[in-house]
């Protein structure tokens, strides 16, 4: 699953690869998925986009955004480049074939969002309108302060990864980059926020930042692709290509265990609980 720091690598990419391609054919919802969500009716994607210029592309939170003239285009997804003669994918959820012959094909794997919208609209989907309106943690503007204003009567309930990956609260965080932050503060993720010390709050609040931008620089992390398939630069430390091996920390084993709705990694002997 793309979160933000592939979605930064990959408006990076597209903006070098893809600016002032023409899209000649827009293909939505070829295969169809039980977790792809479309701004109304894909099979309206053609006529709203076939003629347009890609002119940019930016990230919010998971979304990378690609301007085509007046249109945006919101893909919380899979994104693969295909150069002209690139055999093309027989399974995809969005394919856009450019005038050069060149195309770019969006996949879904667990779910995402593939939202097509006029520039001044909104993007028709209600949590990311939510998320839209709130700092990413990757810019200046999500500050200590920021993360202060997080917390809530409600908050100290919440475990660490409830409250880090969930509601939203932080957008685009989600269950892949969590993993790496938690290890860096040593927080384990089934940890009650209200149980950590003040100094514990402030190690999570630099790990958000420091993971992140470190993710972002790298390429993204090695358990996904980029636009050109290759996988991310950044060696995750807890993930599925760790699990039962040493911690390069501690040399505890990584261990795996499903917890809210996915899969939580930690290292026992840097996040006792
Ligand atoms: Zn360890």
């Amino acid at each position: 699953m793309i979160e933000p720091p592939e979605a930064v690598v990959l408006a990076q990419q597209i903006n070098q690869t893809l600016t002032g391609k023409q899209i000649k054919r827009a293909t939505a919802n070829q295969s169809p998925h039980k977790f792809a969500w479309y701004t109304g009716d894909p099979a309206r994607y053609n006529e709203l986009l076939a003629g347009k210029t890609i002119r940019a592309a930016s990230y919010f939170a998971s979304i990378v955004d690609i301007k085509a003239d007046d249109m945006i285009l919101g893909l919380s997804v899979l994104l693969r480049y295909h150069p002209a003669g690139d055999k093309l994918p027989k399974k995809h959820q969005l394919l856009l074939e450019f005038a050069d012959n060149t195309a770019l094909s969006a996949t879904v794997q667990m779910w995402g969002g593939l939202f097509c919208f006029k520039e001044t609209e909104k993007g028709g989907f209600k949590d990311t309108d939510m998320a839209r309106q709130k700092p990413s943690p990757l810019s200046d503007a999500f500050d200590r302060a920021y993360f202060g204003g997080l917390f809530d009567e409600n908050t100290g309930k919440l475990t660490a990864k409830a409250f880090l990956a969930t509601e939203q609260r932080i957008p685009g965080l989600g269950n892949g980059v969590l993993q790496d932050i938690l290890w860096t503060a040593r927080i384990h993720p089934r940890r009650r926020m209200a149980d950590l010390s003040r100094s514990e709050i402030g190690a999570m609040y630099r790990a958000v930042k420091s993971v992140l931008k470190k993710m972002s620089a790298q390429g993204g992390r090695d358990t996904e692709r980029d636009l050109f398939g290759f996988p991310g630069g950044y060696t995750t430390v807890l993930s599925k290509n760790t699990v039962g091996k040493p911690c390069p920390e501690c040399g505890a084993l990584i261990q795996k265990e499903a917890y809210l709705g996915g899969s939580i990694y930690y290292c026992p002997g840097c996040q006792p609980i």
